[in-house]
């Protein structure tokens, strides 16, 4: 199957694909080669109140089928897309920018969601408590809470959206989802295969538009008992500001500034490989790559040196051509940014090892930068860099790492390279993040709960715990027994 093939102008409500009530529509760019590639829907509020309604029509069948039940469906659901791996790919590839292998690696690891809590909702098993008196037994049980909305970003179209409706169909929620604006179609693929799986009419609905009005009626709206967010802390600050009125459960991963700290022990060709999937994967943009890295004296030239050598070496290119590894940035904004991180290092005395500036391809594309003698006040240290701009700053002791590495409001990831067993365990303890990479700079897979910790958000996704977003606990009290 061509990607065209689910490359879809139009959304996804009660199993139907429908245009905005007024026809009007937003652009969808390839950031790679700067052109149109379509069209979207501009929905607002009234649409996506038709597609809460679908939603909530559609919950008391698809919660009253067997896990066992869900999970065929989803089976199909998660083999039809790796059966379409190439092609929802290259779609992704096209609208976001990414290496066509990580955009395939993207839709494997979304996939991997679905096939995950298919099984998993098998397991939500509720339980029974040894009771307080004689005459009563006291039963839990576990419930899916209900509609849920979904709020996914641009950065990984497929994946993000994979690990809410994972968990939310096998829990027996339905869902309504709104997807970045710039990255609409990789959301409307997943419609087009869940409608293949049998997902029935109303269980997932996909509405793009206007952040503000969809976003303020998925908000508003009592009938949806969930949000779950993936986006900007600002954005999801906002986001739950407005859930309190009607007192949503949610779930937020936020923004983070993850330290990668590369001790004297460590391995440092290791350091500098997993440095380097970490900071430039994706272009940077990702919640979880590297913001600062912090080297121990005794390691760090050697660790400056062969990282620059690296990132100097990685080819730059459109997504779909054959060997890049760096594709372009969203969009310009995101290219003005790390110009502005990088002028302030470069102002406050930092020293450009490689990069430096836009690439030559021209648009968003830019150079994967090195910087050496980084202090842990600048901007590309303290504010989410989101581009492929590494800055190194140097310590001297554990107990220093340690503090800078926790000095920030955020904490989602955290990576160190190290090969003291004590250390490792000290360090691993003290960080103050919801997922430590320890001598490893991947660490995103389904099995492992993901989340982050202080402004970094609220809830895990992925792992046995990622389903308990989605339910309730009933207990039930028995009495006269
Ligand atoms: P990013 O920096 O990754 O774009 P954002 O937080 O701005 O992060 O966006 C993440 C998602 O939140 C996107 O789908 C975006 O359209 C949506 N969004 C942005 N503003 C709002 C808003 N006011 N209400 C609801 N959703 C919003």
């Amino acid at each position: 199957m061509d990607y065209t093939h689910f490359l879809r102008q139009q959304c996804y409500i009660n199993g139907k694909w429908c245009d905005a009530d007024n026809g009007a529509t937003i652009n969808v760019s390839d950031p790679g080669k700067g052109k149109v590639l379509g069209t979207a829907p501009n929905m607002g509020q009234v649409e996506t109140e038709r597609a809460i309604d679908a939603a909530e029509a559609a919950l008391p069948a698809w919660r009253a089928k067997t896990a066992g039940e869900r999970a065929k469906i989803m089976r199909r659901f998660f083999d039809l897309m790796i059966a379409n791996q190439d092609a929802l790919g290259e779609l992704l590839s096209r609208e976001q920018g990414k290496p066509f292998s990580e955009a395939k690696g993207e839709i494997a690891y979304s996939a991997s969601f679905i096939e995950w809590f298919a099984e998993e909702g098998k397991r939500a098993y509720g339980e029974v408590v040894p009771s307080h008196a004689a005459d009563r037994r006291i039963v839990t049980l576990k419930q899916g809470i209900g509609v849920v909305a979904a709020i996914t970003p641009w950065n990984f179209p497929s994946a993000m959206i994979g690990r809410k409706l994972g968990p939310a169909l096998a829990a027996g929620c339905t869902m309504v989802l709104k997807p970045a604006s710039a990255t609409p179609y990789s959301a409307l693929a997943l419609a087009v295969l869940a409608d293949e799986a049998g997902v029935p009419a109303g269980v997932f609905n996909v509405v793009t538009g206007s952040a503000r009005a969809i976003g303020g009626e998925l908000t508003r709206n009592p009938k949806v008992r969930k949000l779950t967010f993936t986006g900007s802390t600002e954005i999801g600050v906002q986001l739950l500001r407005e859930c309190a009125d009607t007192v949503k459960k949610v779930s937020m991963e936020l923004g983070g500034n993850a330290p990668f700290i590369v001790f004297d022990d460590a391995d440092v060709e290791a350091a500098v490989e997993g440095a380097i999937v970490s900071k430039f994967r994706n272009c940077g943009q990702t919640c979880v790559c590297t913001n600062r890295f912090y080297v121990q004296d005794a390691v760090y030239d050697e660790f400056v040196t062969k990282l620059a050598a690296r990132a100097k070496a990685m080819p730059i290119g459109y997504g779909m051509d054959e060997g890049v590894v760096i594709g372009p940035l969203i969009d310009m904004a995101a290219v003005e940014k790390v110009e502005e991180h990088l002028e302030d290092a470069l102002s406050g005395g930092a020293t450009l090892l490689t990069g430096g500036k836009r690439h030559t391809l021209g648009g968003s594309f830019y150079e994967p930068t090195v910087v050496a003698n980084v202090k842990a006040d600048m901007k590309l240290a303290r504010e989410e860099t989101f581009g492929p701009l590494a800055g190194v700053i140097r310590f001297k002791d554990e107990a220093e790492a340690i503090a800078l590495a926790n000095d920030t409001e955020f904490g989602l990831a955290a990576y160190f390279y190290a090969r003291d067993l004590g250390r490792v365990w000290r360090v691993a303890e003290a960080l103050g993040a919801g997922i430590v990479g320890i001598n490893t700079g991947l660490i995103s897979t389904e099995v492992a709960p993901f989340g982050g910790v202080k402004q970094s958000g609220l809830g895990r996704e992925g792992s046995r715990h990622g389903i308990d977003d989605y339910m309730e606990i009933k207990y039930l009290c028995m009495g006269i027994l």
